[in-house]
């Protein structure tokens, strides 16, 4: 059995500057994103002890603290490779065309996935992602680490709204920080996650 580790950023942390500073960089990665993986690990330990006990009278808080903390794991290792130093722009070929498909332009794309992200109550993510069902993208405002989104949906693009993201750099402007990201989207991760998922997710929630 294999714990879940840290990835290793693709890129220096003060790479995305001025976008998004060193600094944060750092901590974000090595303090917070650190935690959800202890976090997510340590549920993991506490659900197997529980099960090995016969003693499940804790399930709910320990699948409430799985949940959270795998997400925010899960989140995390998404959202470093959605961005690089050398990125920004927009999208091109099959990604392109998938986002004018499903949204009507980019334009309007980005306008969806900037409100999304400016709307987020508390502590949460703007979401594009692959609709296995529908074989779709689709745009999702994701809750805490865990919360809004249905089952069986492809994360392909994550923008971390939670204040721990953007405050030392930004303050309390999230309108700002959410205008420094689209500087650097790395819209070729974006494009590879797309033909991952549609490949490998094409009948998958339709078996009979
Ligand atoms: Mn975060």
């Amino acid at each position: 059995m294999v714990d879940y580790t840290l990835p290793e950023l693709p890129y220096d942390y003060a790479a995305l500057a001025p976008s998004i500073s060193g600094k944060i960089m750092e901590l974000h990665h090595t303090k917070h994103h650190q935690a959800y993986v202890t976090g997510a690990n340590a549920a993991l330990a506490q659900l197997a002890e529980a099960r090995d006990a016969g003693s499940l009278g804790a399930v709910n808080k320990l699948e409430k603290d799985l949940a959270f903390n795998l997400g925010g794991h899960v989140n995390h290792s998404i959202f470093w490779t959605n961005m690089g130093p050398d990125a920004g722009g927009t999208p091109e070929g099959e990604l392109a065309a998938a986002i004018d498909e499903f949204f009507g332009s980019f334009e309007k794309f980005q306008a969806h996935f900037t409100a999304v992200a400016m709307g987020v109550q508390g502590s949460g993510w703007s979401v594009l992602a692959w609709d296995s069902i529908g074989q779709r993208l689709i745009i999702q405002q994701l809750f805490d680490q865990q919360s809004n989104m249905a089952a069986g949906t492809v994360p392909l693009l994550m923008l971390d709204v939670w204040e721990h993201a953007y405050y030392l750099d930004y303050l309390n402007v999230r309108a700002d920080y959410v205008k420094a990201f689209w500087n650097v989207a790395n819209w070729e991760n974006v494009a590879l996650r797309l033909a991952a998922a549609r490949e490998k997710t094409s009948g998958l929630l339709l078996l009979s």
